[in-house]
């Protein structure tokens, strides 16, 4: 049987989806980006990383940033944390242009970046120290936050003692206790097993349904994109721009087992077609892939 033929096209959506979508859109810009582009300078010449980059993420919405390795997703991502300047282009968080890191934004990378001398509630007391808070206040807030994340009992803790993916709920926990307006994730849980991986990806949805937060996920994986997201941004590689933001009518909330729904399975088969083309490497790349390959991540 040929599975191609009795996929629905994604567009096709029921109009439960197609309200909630019009709702999304009507909600206020959390994260504008205009005209964004970025030239490194080599010495082998000039490589433009992202090309007249623009897209909006709504209040609230989980935005995924997918496609090829290199074709800019982690140079967006710094720039949009202030982490790089841009060569050109704005960046506005709920209307007011940004440049240079702020506690507005708040970032989960995948290396684990915890201090390994700092227990779980000193690693997420950090950030409120820092904005001057006193220890008292500073440690009543890391015990919600932990709390949050399922590690009350971890708290004191240190990260070698925990898992990948504990230490990753910690950085979750850490991020959001600086109370940011939009979370950037760069492929958060691309170190995990799969097993792992599937977990904190339900894991991050109930966070995610429990905090006022906007966050932009940024995956090469293109199973998890669909799971988590409301809209996923497509971007072509050299130079990064965007290909298409595709709706996902996958309803919420989500399980696994809509993972072989007809919304779910058509909506993945579309995106594969944008980052592989049909007619292009057909005989190597089964229509149906799971991920797009990116050496980066192992
Ligand atoms: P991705 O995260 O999608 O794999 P990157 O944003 O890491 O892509 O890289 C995009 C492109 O920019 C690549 O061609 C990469 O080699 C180039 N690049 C990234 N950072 C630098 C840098 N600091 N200097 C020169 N080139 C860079
Ligand atoms: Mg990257």
């Amino acid at each position: 049987m040929n599975n191609e033929l009795t996929l629905p096209d994604y567009r096709q959506q029921t109009p439960e989806v197609a309200a909630r979508f019009a709702r999304l859109l009507e909600r206020p810009i959390a994260l504008e980006v205009r005209g964004l582009s970025k030239n490194f300078e080599t010495p082998r010449g000039v490589i433009t990383a992202l090309d007249d980059v623009s897209f909006s993420v709504h209040k609230r919405e989980l935005l995924s940033v997918i496609g090829p390795s290199g074709c800019g997703k982690s140079t967006l991502v710094r720039i949009l944390a202030g982490l790089e300047t841009p060569t050109a282009g704005e960046l506005r968080v709920y209307g007011e242009p940004v440049s240079g890191p702020g506690s507005d934004r708040g970032m989960v990378f995948q290396g684990y970046t915890l201090f390994p001398w700092r227990t779980v509630k000193e690693n997420v007391m950090f950030g409120p120290r820092m904005a001057g808070q006193s220890d008292f206040t500073a440690a009543s807030e890391a015990r919600e936050w932990i709390e949050l994340v399922g590690l009350s009992k971890f708290e004191n803790a240190y990260p070698h003692q925990l898992s990948g993916g504990m230490k990753q709920r910690v950085a979750i926990a850490r991020a959001l206790a600086n109370q940011p307006r939009v979370l950037f994730m760069d492929e958060p849980f691309g170190a995990l097993d799969a097993q792992t991986r599937s977990q904190m990806q339900s894991y991050l949805l109930e966070i995610w349904k429990n905090v006022d937060i906007t966050i932009v996920f940024i995956t090469h994986d293109l199973d998890e994109a669909v799971f988590l997201s409301d809209r996923i941004l497509v971007l072509d590689a050299n130079p990064g721009r965007v290909r298409e933001v595709v709706e996902v009518p996958v309803p919420r909330p989500r399980d696994l087992g809509q993972l072989f729904l007809p919304s779910f399975m058509g909506v993945r088969k579309h995106i594969d077609h944008l980052i592989h083309p049909p007619g292009k490497a057909q005989k190597e790349a089964p229509v149906l892939r799971l991920a797009v390959s990116d050496p980066d991540v192992v």
